[in-house]
């Protein structure tokens, strides 16, 4: 029987250490916040619900639809998909439709045509190269760039295309519609295929029940999920991890650590040369409000710098289970560095906020907001900077030494994923553990597939 340690309770770990339990190993997470689920947690103000921005379970994978329909058990709710954004002063549904060409201004929509008929193909490895080539000039200039800009708080031409391909690829979801280029969206309008987009929510709480229940789960099989506790220190041999401390003052001496914690706090605790490699962060204004969504969408995007939020998510559209009788949850998303003015001081940002909302027509005035909580979400997305893969290598160069030290998960191995990319890779993490299990824990390696996205 092995001892594995686990640092960061999010669904990557969770999903290793539930596997790794029910083999008999003896597994420990160490999670520094009070709760589980990482950036898949849930926030509970009285009957009121909210997830980190919208969050909801989609995959092609069959073994991780089936894990996540087994965790979940009866408590499985299946919802079409509603999104939207608010473009050129109104709502259009998301992925775009082709009527949304025509709801455009006028000479917008001729421009966008025009790019259509006179696409010449870009060559180079940037964000605005790959959505040139794929959506025009036009919507680029009027949406993605300000998006983009926005959002990342960078240049989009200093950020690497596996951003677009991670993030706008992913915002479409379903593979199968083939929305994600200008001419995909003509060509459906021409020859439409129905294709309806389901997800998976928990039909009770909020997203974090997911990983709530693998916890418990781990616990059964005799493992710990210690809550609050943080990383602290790490002594590393040449060859090995010797030992790892913990801000409440435990120190465990694992056969294996399982990484899953942001990839640049190892190598502080490391000693590992800091590398440049940047994660976004976020705030989240949660408002409660009186009476019913103001919109079907689940969630919704907002380009204009003039709007101070980005994206909003409304957690009654996707379970009754999230609001109060007459009453509704809004999640609204900021994104900020750590440590900068608005991280700083979120409270200042918050009559703008208010009317903003008002100005987009989520309330009719600031009278119908209950109540708002700000939550700090720290690391939530890696910047993917045109050379952010050089790094990446140097550190698994870095660790190839050390033969019982494993990099899993969205922070943990700098990957802008999904829920199910995580699971996947805590469940290929666990089988390769306890395949290796009969051979010793040798020739341990730093599973990830990003290179291959
Ligand atoms: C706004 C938003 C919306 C999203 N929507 C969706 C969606 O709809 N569907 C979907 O599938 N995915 C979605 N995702 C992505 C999804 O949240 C992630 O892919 C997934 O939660 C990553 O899990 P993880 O375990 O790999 O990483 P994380 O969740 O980042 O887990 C890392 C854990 O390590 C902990 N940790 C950090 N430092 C320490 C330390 N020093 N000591 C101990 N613990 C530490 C953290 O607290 C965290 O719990 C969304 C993400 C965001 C930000």
């Amino acid at each position: 029987m092995q001892d594995i340690l686990i640092v960061g309770a999010g669904v990557s770990g969770l999903t290793a250490g539930y596997h790794l339990s029910q083999k008999g190993m003896r597994v420990t997470v160490i999670e520094k916040e009070q709760s589980v689920g990482g950036l898949a947690r849930s926030f509970y103000y009285g009957d009121f619900v909210f997830d980190v921005g919208p969050h909801r379970f989609h995959t092609d994978d069959a073994d991780v639809l089936r894990f996540i329909k087994m965790i979940l058990g009866k408590d499985v709710r299946v919802i079409p998909r509603e999104s939207g954004v608010w473009f050129a002063g109104r709502y259009h549904d998301w992925p775009l439709r082709f009527s949304t060409v025509f709801k455009l201004p006028p000479a917008m929509s001729l421009r966008t045509a025009r790019d259509l008929i006179s696409k010449r193909a870009r060559v180079g490895i940037s964000f605005e190269d790959y959505i040139l080539n794929m959506y025009g000039k036009t919507l680029y200039e009027e949406f993605f760039e300000i998006y983009t800009r926005k959002f990342l708080k960078h240049d989009p031409a200093t950020i690497h295309s596996d951003w677009a391909k991670a993030g706008i690829d992913r915002a479409v979801i379903d593979r199968r519609v083939k929305m994600n280029t200008l001419f995909g969206v003509i060509k459906r309008a021409i020859l439409p295929i129905p294709v309806a987009t389901e997800f998976i929510y928990p039909a009770r709480g909020g997203i974090d029940i997911f990983s709530k229940r693998m916890a418990e789960e781990i616990e059964k099989n005799g493992g710990r999920v210690l809550l609050g506790s943080s990383v602290s220190g790490i002594r590393a041999g040449k060859k090995e991890i010797e030992e790892v401390t913990c801000d409440t003052g435990e120190a465990f001496r694992p056969d294996l650590l399982i990484w899953t914690a942001p990839i640049n706090i190892l190598c502080q605790l490391m000693d590992i040369e800091e590398p440049a490699l940047k994660y976004l962060s976020a705030l989240l204004y949660n408002v409660m409000i009186e009476g019913e969504p103001p919109l079907g969408y689940q969630w919704c995007y907002y380009g204009q710098e003039e709007i101070v939020f980005n994206r909003i998510s409304i957690p009654l559209n996707f379970s009754p289970a999230t609001a109060p009788e007459g009453k509704t949850g809004i999640n609204l998303e900021v994104t900020c560095m750590e440590g900068d003015r608005v991280w700083n001081d979120p409270g200042k940002l918050l009559d703008k906020v208010k009317e903003d909302m008002v100005k987009v027509g989520l309330v009719h005035g600031p009278g119908a907001i209950l109540d708002v909580r700000v939550e700090k979400i720290i690391n939530v997305y890696p910047i993917y900077e045109l050379d952010y893969l050089s790094p990446v290598t140097r550190i698994l160069n870095h660790l190839s030494y050390m033969h019982n030290i494993l990099l899993l998960g969205r922070t943990g191995t700098f990957w802008y994923n999904n829920m199910d990319h995580s699971i996947r890779a805590g469940m290929d993490c666990a089988e390769d553990v306890i395949r290796s299990e009969r051979g010793g824990l040798r020739a341990m390696y730093k599973r990830h597939d990003f290179f291959n996205s």
